[in-house]
């Protein structure tokens, strides 16, 4: 069953990436690195300046309708469950790819949806409002699975993989082991060349979707002694012999989504399983993390967004001392500060994913909004606990559960101070 925008852009009248006028022109090839911080001025045909950043095409506006609909009508009534077993029920994992929201920015003859990577944005701040762990099974599907096989695949890989990808199948990306977090090019896990085939020995963690996931794409070092310029970035199927999927961590947050260990035991893959070239598996991994980075500032955003927007109407009904708690001037300004904060991480990340789709470096803003959004998060997520009083502290009411999800922004995909790390090195070289 498809939503009716889905449907729409599958049908072709929308298809294809629909910016806004003013961002057409900005469009030249993808480029990282840092853009500079002056604004540019770019008119539009009619001579007038952009538009605002919150400014959506018809595409856009269409799939974040649309993603509403699902995810309140499908998903939050089965959010609390999934949170306490720590499962995702199968009916959400089918209810996205029937969304078309598991292959936002994939092609459409590949069985894409053919849209931005703004739209996907939406898509994941949408997702959660009402569930981070969804948004999160939807985010590492979209940016660094599909993104990887869409970058450096070959043709035949693009057809057998993003095709299963967009309709079937859930796909995991394994970087991180024990001893290699945030430094994860220090990876232990070795590809050896034996003729036509590779044998891939070692051990992953944390790795998102594991449970569910049929594909895998596995970084491994075909040469230590190039370092990590031997790093390799390898598609292994579930069923590959030797290859193994671990029990999943008991987590604080985002529970629904699955984080387990890996292990390969001499796990044979066939050399026509190397995505890309040999040695180049760090670039990806930074070029996909780069994007990455943006879905998670638009899972911590969402997040926030669903906190607060549940938490309002709270106080604005609740009485003390004969008066709505909202209407006490100290709790005012700590709502009108939280907002603010708000509305900064969504202009960040919607400027991050606005350069992406123009092609324009996007990297320092990426990371700017990943740092940003996931303190913003465990900020709004605090305040609305604190604002709903004792209630707020019980599981009858969602708020603690935004408050749990939200710590792991600070954590995966690069933590807060490699991100700040990033934005420190840009404007080194900036200035
Ligand atoms: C729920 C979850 C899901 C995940 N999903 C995936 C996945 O799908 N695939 C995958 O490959 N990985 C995944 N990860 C791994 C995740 O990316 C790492 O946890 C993350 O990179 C941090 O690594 P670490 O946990 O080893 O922490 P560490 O690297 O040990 O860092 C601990 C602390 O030290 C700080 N620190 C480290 N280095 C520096 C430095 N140079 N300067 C300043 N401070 C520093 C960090 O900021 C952090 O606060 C996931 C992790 C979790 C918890």
């Amino acid at each position: 069953m498809e939503v009716a925008a889905v449907r729409l852009l599958r049908g072709g009248s929308l298809l294809g990436r629909n910016y806004p006028t003013c961002l057409s022109s900005w469009k030249t090839p993808r480029a990282l690195w840092s853009s500079q911080s002056e604004a540019l001025l770019s008119p539009t045909h009619s001579g007038l300046p952009c538009a605002p950043l919150q400014t959506f095409t018809d595409e856009e506006a269409m799939m974040k309708s649309a993603v509403k609909k699902f995810a309140q009508e499908q998903i939050a009534p089965l959010v609390s469950t999934m949170d306490e077993n720590s499962k995702m029920e199968k009916s959400v994992i089918q209810g996205l790819f029937q969304q078309g929201l598991m292959a936002v920015d994939v092609d459409t003859k590949y069985g894409g949806t053919g849209a931005s990577f703004f739209s996907f944005v939406l898509v994941v701040e949408e997702l959660s409002k009402v569930d981070a762990s969804v948004a999160l099974i939807c985010d590492v599907q979209n940016t660094v699975v599909n993104g990887l096989i869409r970058k450096h695949g070959t043709e035949e890989q693009k057809a057998a993989y993003l095709t299963q990808l967009a309709t079937k199948k859930v796909g995991s990306f394994c970087l991180s082991e024990a001893g290699a977090g945030s430094d994860s090019f220090a990876l232990k896990t070795r590809a050896d060349k034996k003729g036509d085939y590779y044998v891939i020995s070692g051990s992953k963690m944390w790795i998102t979707s594991a449970r569910e996931a049929e594909l895998f794409l596995v970084m491994a070092n075909v040469d230590p002694s190039a370092g990590y310029k031997g790093i390799t970035c390898f598609i292994v199927d579930r069923d590959a012999e030797g290859f193994h999927v671990g029990k999943a961590e008991n987590k604080l947050g985002i529970r629904a989504s699955s984080t387990c260990p890996l292990t390969l035991d001499n796990v044979k893959v066939p050399e026509a399983n190397i995505l890309g070239q040999v040695g180049h598996g760090y670039k990806y991994a930074i070029g996909s993390l780069n994007e990455g980075r943006i879905g998670i500032a638009a899972q911590m955003l969402g997040l926030a967004q669903g906190c607060f927007d549940y938490t309002i109407p709270y106080i604005k009904e609740r009485m003390q001392f004969g008066k709505r708690l909202f209407d006490f001037q100290g709790l005012q300004h700590q709502v009108a500060h939280v907002a603010t904060q708000l509305e900064a991480a969504r202009l960040l990340t919607y400027n991050a994913a606005r350069l992406v789709d123009a092609g324009r470096p996007f990297v320092k803003e990426a990371a700017m909004a990943k740092y940003h959004a996931s303190e913003v998060a465990g900020l709004t997520t605090s305040k609305c606990i604190e604002w709903m009083g004792g209630v707020g502290y019980t599981k009858d009411y969602p708020v603690e559960k935004y408050f749990r999800d939200a710590k792991i922004g600070t954590i995966y995909e690069g933590a807060s101070n490699i991100q700040l790390n990033t934005i420190a090195k840009l404007l080194d070289a900036e200035h």
